[in-house]
């Protein structure tokens, strides 16, 4: 087992900042009240908790009453995609997404479905971008939510958000953006993006895991998916996690405190990989060339399997990931690859590296210099 491992797998999760467990710590050791306590330690905890929503506020330009803390990015999406078909059913039952979304988005829609919910997956061409103006013509007199994600997690393509806003405000449909992957990477100002719900999740940006954010335009109606108390103003009930709370506030301070030190050191970074990737033979950068996410390099290599790459990695201590998912035994291509229109065979030999702060160039280097190697490898394996 190598000693150290390469991370580059920063899209599926991110390791805690040290800044941040520090600002959590109190909250997990003396400050463990109850934030429905009406004394002095639980007051503490709901103070806590109503800074952190000053802070996320602060940066999405919002108030503070329009900021939903969840338990993750998952229950975001779910929160606002049923929250708002079943507040709003009287009215129609038509939802538009993509086919590229996240499973939380895509299976939401899907459960809908079952529930005479109806929805419409407009098209993304091959570097898995939206054309706003599908959207305008999908819209119909039954649509009441469109949700778009900001960025894919699997190829990095940003999303003309601003864009697709703007038609649906003006057709006055409510806009659902899962924003979970480009938090920390791209502007997040809901109102210069003309969103109406927001979703995040903390441990994409270096905060901890189980803490979503929802941002709801104030005057959206949203059916709460949890009953219980009335935490959270009755829009998610449970005693809150004040700990992962004040952490996810302080990662999402901190990740656009620290974005313009980050950010050009992780696209030479990335910028190098994509380069030593592309000269591999039979290989393909997915994705769009230029509008996408800063730390991403996502590949498809011919005649592979991306699972025997990222096992190979793994033997040598690099942490990477495939599109392709196991399911009942045998591997299914990515859905968004298959929705960009990569051959099934290609899409099989999907391969992400994405980055992250504590990345080095020596890292890249040991990551070019074996990766060639191990496609050569499993080619001549078939
Ligand atoms: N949406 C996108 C685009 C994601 O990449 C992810 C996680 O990978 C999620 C939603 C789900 O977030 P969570 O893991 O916090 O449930």
């Amino acid at each position: 087992m190598p000693e150290r491992t390469i991370y580059l797998d920063h899209a599926a999760t991110t390791p805690l900042d040290g800044r941040v467990l520090d600002a959590m710590l109190p909250y997990f050791t003396t400050e463990y009240g109850n934030a429905s306590s009406i004394y002095t330690l639980g007051r503490h905890a709901m103070q806590a908790i109503d800074s952190a929503r000053e802070q996320v506020a602060d940066i999405l330009g919002c108030r503070p009453t329009e900021v939903t803390f969840t338990g993750c990015g998952s229950e975001s999406d779910n929160l606002a995609i049923k929250g708002m078909a079943f507040a709003l059913q009287k009215k129609g039952n038509h939802l538009i997404t993509s086919p590229i979304e996240h499973h939380a988005v895509l299976h939401t829609c899907q459960y809908l479905e079952r529930f005479g919910f109806k929805a419409t997956y407009v098209p993304v061409d091959m570097y898995g971008r939206v054309d706003p103006d599908d959207i305008g013509r999908a819209i119909t007199d039954q649509t009441i939510l469109v949700s778009i994600m900001y960025a894919n997690n699997e190829v990095g393509t940003i999303e003309p958000i601003a864009e697709i806003g703007r038609i649906c405000r003006a057709r006055k449909i409510p806009f659902h953006v899962d924003a979970v992957q480009a938090c920390g990477s791209l502007p997040l100002d809901v109102l210069e993006l003309n969103v109406d719900l927001l979703s995040l999740s903390a441990h994409k940006f270096y905060g901890p895991k189980g803490v979503g954010m929802l941002y709801a335009r104030q005057g959206m109606r949203i059916l709460p998916q949890l009953q219980g108390g009335s935490q959270e103003r009755g829009k998610r009930a449970g005693t809150e996690n004040v700990a992962g709370i004040v952490g996810a506030a302080a990662a999402l301070r901190l990740a656009y405190e620290d974005l313009p030190k980050v950010q050009p050191r992780i696209i030479s970074l990335r910028d190098r990989l994509i380069a030593g990737m592309r000269s591999i033979p039979g290989s393909q950068l997915t994705g769009h060339p230029t509008d996408r996410l800063f730390n991403n390099a996502s590949f498809v290599f011919q005649g592979v399997e991306g699972e025997s790459i990222l096992l190979n990695l793994d033997l040598l201590g690099i942490a990477a990931s495939t599109g392709s998912a196991c399911t009942s035994g045998s591997v299914d291509p990515s859905h968004v690859l298959l929705a960009m229109h990569v051959p099934v065979e290609q899409a099989h030999g999907s391969l992400r590296l994405t980055l992250g702060k504590g990345n080095t160039d020596e890292e890249v280097d040991t990551v070019l210099a074996v990766l060639p190697g191990i496609i050569e490898k499993l080619r001549q394996l078939r």
